[in-house]
Parts: C-alpha cells; sequence; structure tokens
C-alpha cells in the first residue's frame, strides 16, 4: 500500500514524510482492517514529524484523525463496509490503576494511533476493535475526520475547564479545535472571546459568533470564567491567565509547549485561579462529542490535500495557513 512515512524528525521545511510502497497490515485477532477513506492533520502529528515528541518507532506513519471502511476482522457488531473512527488513543492497558479509575486517557501504557503504532496517512490501518467508534451516516468523511481529534480533546479541553452554559469562555489560538469548539460553546449560549493572529483566522471565528475578536496578544474586553489555549507557546498561556476572573479556570489544550515564562502568582494565579493540562482523551469523550457533532449538525471547514501532499498538509498548518482543518485523502478518494 500506498504510505507516508516518517524518515527521521525535522523541520518540515525539509519534507521529511516519504510518500511510497510499503507493506500491507497483516490483521492480529482483535483487530480489524480499514481501508482508509480520510485522515485529518492534527499540530500533534507535526510535533511527531518534526521531533517535539520523541520518536517511539521508527518509519512511524502518522495521523489519528482516521476516517476508514472496515475491510478484515468484521465481527456481528462491527459488520464489514461499516465506517468508523479512529482517535489518538489507540488502545489502553485496561488494567493500571488510572485506567481502573476511569482516567484511561491517562493510562500507564497506552497506545497511540500515528505514533506508537502505525496512523492513516495511509491506504489501510490496523485498530484495536476495542478503540473504534461508529460514525453517523450524515455525517460525510471529510467532515468527520477533524472531530476526531481537534473535535473530541476540544471537548475535553472544554470538560476540563469546567464551561458552564452562558458564561464567558477565550479561544486562544484559532486552529482546526477552535473553530469546532466555538460552535459547541455556541450551542451552550456561551459568550466567546478568541485572540488569535491572522485575519483569516479573526474572519472565520467572527463569522462562527465570536462576541469579541483580537490579536494574539490582545486581552478580552471582559474578565473571563474559561479560557482554553490552543498554541505551543507558553506566553499564550500566560495572556490567558492573566484575562481570568477569580476562581477561573484556564485549560492548555497542546500536547507540547515552547516553555512557561516566570510569571507573577500574586497577581495571575492568586484567587484560586486554575491552570490544567488537557491530556489524551477517553472513549466516553468521544461517544458523547460524537453525538454531540450530530445533534448540533457540526460541520467543519476542512482543506484537502492528496496523501502525496502529507509534507505540504503538514507545512500549511505550522504556517496557520488552513482556515479550519486539513485533511488527507488517499489517492483512489478523491471524488
Ligand atoms: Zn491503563
Ligand atoms: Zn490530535
Amino acid at each position: 500500500m500506498k504510505a507516508a512515512v516518517l524518515t527521521s524528525p525535522q523541520p518540515v521545511s525539509q519534507r521529511p514524510l516519504r510518500i511510497t510502497e510499503v507493506a500491507d497490515p497483516q490483521l492480529k485477532p482483535g483487530q480489524v482492517l480499514l481501508r482508509v477513506r480520510a485522515c485529518g492533520v492534527c499540530r500533534t502529528d507535526l510535533h511527531i514529524v518534526e521531533g517535539d515528541l520523541p520518536p517511539k518507532e521508527s518509519g512511524m506513519i502518522p495521523g489519528h484523525q482516521i476516517v476508514g471502511e472496515v475491510v478484515g476482522g468484521a465481527t456481528k457488531e462491527i459488520p464489514s463496509g461499516s465506517r468508523v473512527g479512529v482517535c489518538w488513543l489507540g488502545g489502553t492497558d485496561g488494567t493500571c490503576s488510572y485506567c481502573k479509575r476511569g482516567q484511561e486517557n491517562l493510562c500507564d501504557a497506552p497506545t497511540f494511533t500515528g505514533y506508537s503504532v502505525a496512523g492513516g496517512y495511509a491506504e489501510y490501518v490496523l485498530a484495536r476493535s476495542d478503540f473504534i467508534f461508529p460514525l453517523p451516516t450524515a455525517l460525510d468523511d471529510l467532515y468527520a475526520a477533524p472531530l476526531l481529534c481537534a473535535g473530541i480533546i476540544g471537548f475535553r479541553s472544554l470538560r476540563v475547564a469546567g464551561v458552564e452554559p452562558g458564561e464567558r469562555v477565550g479561544l486562544f489560538g484559532f486552529g482546526a479545535s477552535a473553530h469546532l469548539a466555538i460552535v459547541v460553546l455556541r450551542s451552550w449560549k456561551c459568550e466567546v472571546y478568541v485572540s488569535t493572529r491572522g485575519k483569516s483566522h479573526r474572519d472565520l471565528a467572527a463569522s462562527l459568533g465570536a462576541l469579541w475578536v483580537g490579536s494574539e496578544t490582545e486581552k478580552p474586553p471582559v474578565e473571563l470564567d474559561r479560557a482554553i489555549t490552543f498554541a505551543p507557546s507558553g506566553d499564550v498561556v500566560i495572556a490567558a491567565l492573566a484575562s481570568l476572573r477569580k476562581g477561573g479556570v484556564v485549560a492548555i489544550n497542546a500536547i507540547h509547549l515552547d516553555r512557561i515564562p516566570q510569571f507573577d502568582y500574586d497577581g495571575l494565579l492568586w484567587g484560586e485561579r486554575q491552570l490544567r493540562s488537557v491530556t489524551n482523551m477517553t472513549r466516553a469523550d468521544a461517544r458523547d462529542f460524537l453525538a454531540l457533532a450530530a445533534e448540533i449538525n457540526l460541520k467543519p471547514k476542512v482543506t484537502v490535500f492528496p496523501l502525496d501532499q502529507a509534507n505540504e498538509a503538514l507545512i500549511a498548518v505550522k504556517n496557520d495557513a488552513v482556515d479550519g482543518a486539513a485533511v488527507i485523502v488517499p489517492a483512489g478518494r478523491l471524488a
């Protein structure tokens, strides 16, 4: 099959993904074999490809927002031809103290799709049968793909931040995840304030119902109840913290940050403000979010790249040149 294989981590401008023929994946018990219909591009893919996250395996195939069609390992529950989603959390041990506590997102021995096991920048992929999610037929492949990480982890970020209906919520950065989170927030009647770089991202935020939109260094005109940061930048985290009311929460939706600068405890954190990270996702997050997405008819804005242009897709994400989400599609799937 054709796949985009990471040779060795380096800046994406060096085109570290090689588009090449590799051996077809071999089905094992407890797995399904999927023909990939679409695979969303996540900022985490960029961190893997550029080496911000240490490599787990050589020759990795990235991609963890996979819409696939079951072509092997079908069961009565998941018949051949069904369309399913695969997410970042590719599996857990089910036995560690976190799994037993219902916190499988913190599992001590997880597998991550497109990082510790091969992902969806390919024509075929394997997935654990108990870590796939049936997709509503109404949801087109291209619209479904970005929901599977950008959507689910954005949704988890809102949960971690403790967002209540009607609250004032700040989104710092406005990429694939934030442009889905804002639609969820608007459905909860929240006031949304967006600070982001790039005029087209600001225009998109305004068109999706942001009450106020500013540049990445601008502070919203009101004190926020909650803030979610999406940029891999500690400066942005501090800007979000500085925008909170007492008792407010910042949730950091980023697997990697450049660093966190020194900041003033008395002025910024005192007052029972909280700074929290958002780590991975649970299967319950995925199920709850996909149900909500269908209910509110959530449709991401997508830009399609053929598999041959996987490097270009990552370059575009790095440069904030994509409004909404980038989605990779194997050549045979381009209608
Ligand atoms: Zn575990
Ligand atoms: Zn992701």
